[in-house]
């Protein structure tokens, strides 16, 4: 679903990515961990086509990202074509970023009837299908400031899925909230992981990751280090960069 080959990209003088190769199958939950800085944002905001790659090959569900190929000739995206690949890809960020003056289900609703033209009744139905999923049917008539950090977290995960993506991106999405609002959504997250979505997840979640993922890749200084199943990487990484950092976060 995710292929990503030598993936360069720098800001300026700084090169945040450094070669980076990564092949995600579809199905598969992917979680990215590293320090701050390693380039864990970068990467995803590349694969969602936020930020454009300046060296390497990138390439989702067998397409180029910002790429159209034409025999060996490759032909930059519109932006128009650009705003489709992405709207097929879910992306969920540490501050869920909903808009403040809509209710949960219309949070949810609104970039299905505007983005794809989907009947207002069936973005309806289909909203009140994905809040129940995320345990908010109650909820639905509630504006972003009545609801928890969490809660409106998992609005945002069902506004993600609401555009029926093939492929999700989390970045941190539990790192702003209290503790104790935490474990809800990871458990949507889990839920979705086990509906067979296919997902990357940059987390300080062990748990998480132990538990859910296919496969935990470490990253810093722009490179993966390291990359395996959860009990290779966690509980016997080989690389002394892995062992270190996970001396600080477990
Ligand atoms: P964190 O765990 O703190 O979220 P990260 O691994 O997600 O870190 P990135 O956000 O990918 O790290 O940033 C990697 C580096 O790239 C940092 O040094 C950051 O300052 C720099 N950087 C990121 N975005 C930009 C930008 N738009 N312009 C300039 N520098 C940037
Ligand atoms: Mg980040």
């Amino acid at each position: 679903m995710v292929r990503a080959e030598q993936v360069h990209k720098r800001f300026g003088r700084l090169a945040v990515l450094k070669g980076v190769s990564l092949t995600v199958m579809p199905g598969e939950v992917t979680c990215v961990i590293g320090p701050s800085g390693s380039g864990k944002s970068t990467f995803l905001r590349c694969v969602n086509h936020l930020e454009k790659i300046d060296a390497g090959r990138l390439s989702v569900d067998g397409q180029l990202v910002g790429y159209r190929q034409e025999g060996d000739k490759l032909y930059e995206l519109r932006e128009r074509e650009v705003a489709r690949n992405r709207a097929e890809i879910g992306m969920v960020f540490q501050h869920f970023n909903l808009f403040g003056h809509m209710t949960a289900l219309q949070n949810v609703c609104a970039a299905p009837v505007q983005v794809l033209g989907i009947a207002r009744q069936e973005a309806r139905e289909h909203g009140i299908e994905l809040l129940r999923r995320v345990g908010l049917e109650d909820k639905r008539d509630a504006y972003p400031s009545q609801l928890s950090g969490g809660q409106q977290q998992r609005v945002a995960i069902a506004r993600a899925l609401a555009m029926r993506p093939k492929l999700m991106l989390f970045d941190e999405p539990t790192s702003a909230l209290d503790p104790e609002l935490v474990g809800d959504v990871l458990a949507v997250m889990r839920g979705l992981a086990e509906s067979g979505m296919t997902m990357i997840v940059v987390t300080h979640e062990m748990g998480f990751a132990r538990e859910v993922a296919d496969t935990v890749v470490f990253m810093d200084g722009g490179v993966i280090v390291e990359a395996g199943t959860p009990s290779e990487l966690l509980a016997n990484p080989r690389e002394a960069r892995t062992r270190d950092f996970l001396g600080k976060v477990l």
